[in-house]
């Protein structure tokens, strides 16, 4: 992929459009199934977004009725704004890794216990009979970036997921790293300690561990079980500390919880030794980072910088811009899309 392609509006300057009203040259199909959410849209080559509809993956209930709940809803949104399948010219499927490109294979994702090599890409080719093309979530996320994002048209790119798991998409050169079997960007399983907690991938102390959302919350509830200092993150949790959240943890950092701040440090850390290696790696531009950033990103930025050179050498550090999404809540959306824009110049 070239770094002339075409860019799109700045998330801000976006607006959502109807359909009917709007010929599209382009008309594009964006499905993004997540660990939690699935997202289908319409939209076009320059990421404006003309409907959307978003359900609960509900990933428990198999790959087969899972898959089935998201083909209906694509076709529910394209039957309420009159589109036609045979116009959409094409369709980007963004599922979370790892997967298996050539193959149109999901291979094990850690966040969806049971579905192991699920034929994803067939199961929609099958179902919409139109070009697709497929790639795992953090890989889309950052061709979106790429495309609309803050530092679009940058060669050089990272985002890293922050959400429920930890993923990372790479650019280098003006091109998508897919690796040689689809597993580079895997950036949540590099060891951090060797000596670390077991993780389900097999490895020890991955780096996802401490700095996933759900293992976070998971590590702060067993250090409540064990720990009865009086804290604010019990009094958030309340009666079901089981319901503890990422959310909660910062609410807490943010009133000065000791063991909350305690716990923050640590995690700050964390995210500062594999960020430090991915700039020690790459020297990328800039690191654009996901949800929890997007959301805590003014308490979890000053902690980085401070942090980060004891892990990455000066002109790495200091040509890198770090950021939370500009494309926000709409990036979900927009990486399905950009695999449809991209089609097979997207590295798959
Ligand atoms: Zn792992």
């Amino acid at each position: 992929m070239g770094v002339a392609l075409r860019s799109g509006a700045l998330a801000q300057n976006r607006s959502t459009f109807p359909v009917r009203e709007t010929i599209l040259p382009v008309m594009l199909l964006g499905i993004d199934i997540g660990g939690t959410k699935t997202s289908v849209c319409i939209g076009d080559r320059d990421g404006r977004i003309a409907a959307a509809r978003r359900i609960s993956t509900r990933a428990d209930d198999g790959p087969a009725r899972t898959l089935a709940r998201a083909a209906d809803l694509t076709g529910q949104l394209l039957q309420e704004h009159g589109v036609p399948l045979a116009s959409v010219d094409a369709v980007g499927l963004s599922v979370p890794g790892p997967v298996s490109v050539p193959r149109g294979l999901m291979l094990a994702p850690p966040n969806m216990p049971g579905w192991i090599d699920v034929p994803v890409a067939a199961f929609f080719r099958e179902r919409l009979k139109r070009p697709l093309y497929m790639n795992n979530d953090a890989n889309a996320c950052v061709l979106a970036e790429f495309l609309f994002g803050e530092f679009k048209g940058a060669p050089d790119l990272v985002y890293l997921t922050m959400s429920t798991g930890l993923g990372g998409g790479i650019m280098a050169n003006g091109r998508l790293v897919q690796g040689a079997t689809d597993t580079a960007g895997e950036v949540g399983h590099h060891v951090l300690d060797i000596h670390g907690p077991p993780c389900p991938c097999g490895q020890r102390g991955c780096w996802e561990l401490y700095c996933g959302g759900r293992n976070v919350a998971r590590r702060i509830q067993e250090r409540l079980a064990r720990d009865t200092a009086p804290s604010r993150l019990r009094t958030l949790a309340g009666d079901r500390p089981d319901q503890l959240d990422f959310k909660m943890f910062v609410e807490a950092v943010r009133e000065d919880d000791p063991l909350a701040r305690e716990m923050w440090d640590e995690y700050v850390e964390r995210l500062a030794q594999g960020i430090g290696t991915v700039i020690m790696f790459l020297n990328p531009r800039a690191i654009v980072l996901g949800t929890i950033a997007i959301h805590a990103g003014d308490l979890i930025l000053p902690a980085l910088a401070r942090a980060l050179p004891r892990y990455a050498w000066a002109p790495g550090l200091q040509s890198c811009a770090i950021r939370p999404s500009a494309l926000g809540k709409h990036i979900g959306d927009l990486s399905a899309l950009a695999l449809a824009i991209l089609g097979p110049d997207a590295g798959a």
